[in-house]
């Protein structure tokens, strides 16, 4: 879980990157960076923190040039540390090159003992550093086939940009795992993981780069390759169920839609007789929306989000402990009291959320709670980019749903199925990986047999 944006050609790429970066403040909250490039060198501000608060106007002075590249981070392998914050920045033989990375690569710890034993030191704990060795070492002469050398022996998910001091380029992996679009502003070129950001910086969409394409931008102009061998694209799900924003489209649909058609179908398959519907906000309002006009229940907005929760809040130790969801989430009791409440969200993960929920509703004098999920069972972790616990502590890997519902203290609870889920996407519904839901992995990982046995 990342966001990254590139540009090129603009007298003020930084201050651009910056803008694109605050609208993927979503995808990523550890750490943002961004690496400018005037020409001749390179130039990188990477920092732990929010987009706002890393980059003050200090700091974007010190980014001239007309291309630079930025990423949000989100850890999903490597610590949360600022070593393994991006964009990487490294020199080697032929000048600078600076990479931004999107997912989680599979395969690395074998290449990069490999590495490590021929000499090569690496800096960080971070996947993405392998594919800066490989580009460095490949024999290669162009930088698009250094590239491409590099990443055939790369498995796993990856939205990548990589830029040098006069070179920008766009990959996004063959599988097609995480999103990337290509946009022009004036006659500069952009690209970033969501549409969002060209609605704030008014760039205008151009197309998705495809899965496996390579898109090079320089003084020549934009052109594309297809160096990779096709297979079978598996677009991550879990983007549209939770985790791009809405007001974005990706994988060729407006996510604010499909969310909406989450929540209709759910509706149809989980009929409960109910006073009104409330989401979790903010992931749930969509599906929310989109069940109250298919069951014709009212919605409401039952309870209220805090967006000031800050990640490093610490809470008192005595007298009022445990605050957990309290402080991000709270019930509007007007709204709740003495009724039948259908309560929506995307996704329960470990269920400690759900619970509290429940519990908030009820001591809000709800009449009833019914649980409702716009998504299948989260059965089994992410290994291509999406922060999930191991398997064991996935609520639905070792419970049954009834098992879940006692545990969530609810009347009822239901989740969308699987079938239901796809049907949504109609002919491109074969072009998602649902690993996180059926346990079938598109691309083996190493280790895969442990951590499906982990289990048992
Ligand atoms: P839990 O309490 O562990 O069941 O978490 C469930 C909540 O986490 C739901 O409200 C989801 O919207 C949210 N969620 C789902 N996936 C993720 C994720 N990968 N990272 C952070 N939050 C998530």
């Amino acid at each position: 879980m990342c966001g990254i944006f590139g540009i090129y050609g603009h007298p003020e790429a930084a201050n651009i990157a910056y803008l694109g970066l605050h609208a993927l403040q979503h995808r990523g909250q550890e750490s943002s960076g961004i690496v400018s490039s005037d020409g001749k060198y390179l130039h990188s501000e990477v920092h732990m923190g929010l987009v706002a608060d890393v980059f003050s106007q200090e700091r974007l002075d010190k980014l001239p040039g007309y291309i630079a590249i930025g990423h949000n981070r989100y850890s999903t392998t490597g610590a949360s540390l600022l070593k393994n914050a991006q964009p990487i920045l490294v020199d080697y033989s032929r000048g600078s090159l600076s990479l931004a990375h999107n997912g989680n690569l599979v395969n690395v710890s074998y290449i990069r003992s490999e590495l490590e034993a021929y000499g090569s030191i690496f800096r960080s704990t971070m996947d993405t550093e392998v594919i800066v060795h490989l580009i460095a070492q490949s024999k290669e002469d162009k930088l698009l086939n250094r590239v491409v050398d590099a990443l055939s022996v790369i498995k796993g998910a990856y939205s990548l940009l990589i830029m040098t001091e006069n070179e920008l380029i766009g990959v996004r992996d063959p599988h097609g795992f995480r999103p990337l679009w290509l946009g022009k502003l004036k006659d500069s070129y952009v690209m970033a993981s969501e549409t969002c950001t060209f609605d704030l910086i008014e760039a205008k969409i151009e197309r998705e780069v495809e899965p496996g394409e390579v898109v090079v931008i320089n003084r020549n102009g934009i052109q594309s390759y297809k160096p990779f061998p096709v297979s079978k694209i598996a677009q991550c799900i879990f983007e549209f169920i939770y985790f791009a924003r809405p007001d974005s489209d990706i994988f060729g649909e407006s996510v604010n839609f499909i969310r909406q058609e989450l929540g209709r179908q759910l509706a149809r398959e989980t009929k409960v007789d109910a006073d009104i519907v409330i989401p979790v906000p903010d992931s749930g309002v969509p599906a929310s929306l989109g069940f109250s006009l298919e069951a014709g229940i009212p919605f409401e907005m039952g309870l209220i989000r805090s967006h000031y929760v800050g990640r490093t809040f610490i809470e008192p130790k005595d007298a009022i402990r445990h605050f957990g969801v309290k402080l991000k989430l709270n019930a509007v009791k007007k709204v709740i009291a003495g009724k039948r409440v259908i309560v929506i969200d995307d996704s329960i993960v470990r269920g400690t959320t759900s619970r509290k929920i429940v519990k908030m509703l009820r001591d809000s004098g709800a009449k009833e709670v019914h649980v409702r999920i716009s998504s299948p069972p989260t059965t089994h972790p992410c290994f291509y980019g999406i922060d999930t616990p191991n398997r064991k502590d996935l609520i639905a890997a070792t419970h049954t749903i009834d098992e879940i519902c006692k545990y969530l203290t609810a009347d009822s609870l239901s989740y969308l199925s699987i079938e239901g889920m796809l049907n949504i996407f109609k002919e491109t519904r074969d072009n998602f990986c649902t690993a996180c839901f059926d346990g079938n992995y598109p691309v083996k990982f190493e280790g895969m047999e442990d951590a499906q046995l982990e289990l048992f």
